[in-house]
């Protein structure tokens, strides 16, 4: 019988399997029933910020950065996160976030239109306002990332078995992190997460000449249009007009034309791009966006529902799950994140803009 099961080889359930095992847990093993970063891992646009609004994501993504620092400029680039408005509303709620973090020790810079274009030269800032830049957000290759930390945790003794079963295997204790389809692995063990997929999509040009080295991630606070660097192309992304909730992964060819109008209006440089490839994952969407982490009962725990963010978050994730299971508690407080919120029901917004 093993010791731990985790039930998937995404950004989740590796770091949780690295972080056990660097703890000194023994006979961990990772039961996959594709193969690993199979899931969400492989499609996400590996965006890594602590700019967010609420004090527990800040404190979860700062500890998550320290751990992708450590991984290297060849994994982790820290070019920062942009965050952009161009209406007073906009750049209200962007104060109000400057607020939020900048006592929780998050280096966030309030940026005027001059500022903008040093950072991200070639962007057109005509209607923009102002914002903020974060240094120490950045950008990486989460399937790379992901491979890494696979490779140290095997390297301390975890056992990966792609193509199998989580539940064929008999353990102590069974760890959830399948992303959407925890939910069914969830309802064979009478539990009902309310979690429901939502098709995100993205598209990635072909080579653009002048596309500056150390372009942070560009997002419009107002629509969530955003895109980043990758190699010498762009990778784009927004919300699709009417939200997706479905498994199928598939490309809704018919917004394209719009997500590259709107890359050329704000990137002129970008201007003629062509599409290279366009692919859809699944965010694993909880009724009010946060993750569900921590103990279900003796023998389950669970790290899922990360709605979006979870690679981001995934190292915190890690060490938060290891400590609970091996300890009984963790030093992250994951209590805003537990499954018993939901105990008196939970509602789903039926229009949502992400
Ligand atoms: C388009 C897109 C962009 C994203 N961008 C970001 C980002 O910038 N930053 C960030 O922090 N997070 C982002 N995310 C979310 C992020 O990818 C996940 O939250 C994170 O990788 C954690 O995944 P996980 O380990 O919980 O589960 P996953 O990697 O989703 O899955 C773990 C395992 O569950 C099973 N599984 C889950 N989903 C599927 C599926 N659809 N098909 C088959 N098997 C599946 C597989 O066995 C898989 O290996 C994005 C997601 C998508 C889809």
């Amino acid at each position: 019988m093993a010791n731990i099961v985790i039930a998937g080889a995404g950004a989740a359930g590796i770091n949780i399997a690295y972080h056990l095992a660097l703890r000194g847990a023994k006979n961990i093993i990772i039961a996959e029933p594709g193969t690993v970063a199979c899931g969400s891992t492989g499609k996400a646009i590996g965006g890594v910020r602590q700019q967010f609004s609420t004090a527990h994501e800040v404190r979860m993504t700062q500890e998550s950065i320290q751990f992708f620092e450590m991984l290297g400029k060849e994994l982790f680039y820290q070019v920062g996160y942009l965050f952009f408005a161009t209406t007073e509303a906009g750049m209200a709620e962007l104060e109000a976030r400057r607020r939020l973090q900048l006592p929780l020790g998050v280096p966030v810079e309030r940026v005027d239109r001059a500022r903008i274009r040093q950072l991200a030269p070639g962007l057109n800032t005509k209607d923009i306002l102002g914002g903020l830049y974060c240094a120490k957000d950045g950008l990486a290759d989460p399937p790379a990332v992901a491979r890494e930390i696979l490779a140290r945790a095997v390297g301390l003794g975890v056992d990966v078995r792609e193509h199998t079963d989580p539940l064929s295997i008999p353990a102590a204790k069974l760890v959830i992190a399948l992303g959407s389809y925890s939910v069914q692995l969830a309802e064979k063990l009478n539990l009902t997460f309310p979690i429901r997929p939502l098709v995100r999509q993205l598209i990635e040009t072909e080579a653009i000449a002048d596309l500056p080295d150390r372009l942070p991630m560009i997002i419009d606070t107002e629509t969530g249009f955003h895109f980043r660097r990758k190699r010498d192309r762009a990778v784009i992304a927004m919300g699709d007009p009417s939200p997706r909730w479905q498994y199928n992964e598939s490309v809704d060819e018919s917004i394209v034309p719009d997500r590259m109008l709107r890359f050329a209006e704000r990137f002129p440089p970008g201007a003629g791009a062509r599409v290279s490839r366009a692919w859809a994952g699944l965010y694993d969407m909880t009724p009010d966006a946060h993750p569900i982490l921590g103990k279900i009962n003796d023998n389950i725990y669970a790290a899922c529902g990360f709605s979006g963010h979870g690679f981001m978050k995934s190292p915190a994730v890690g060490r938060a799950l290891a400590e609970e299971i091996l300890d009984g508690r963790s030093s992250i407080d994951i209590d805003p994140f537990r499954f018993e919120r939901f105990a008196n029901g939970a509602h789903f917004e039926s229009d949502i803009i992400l």
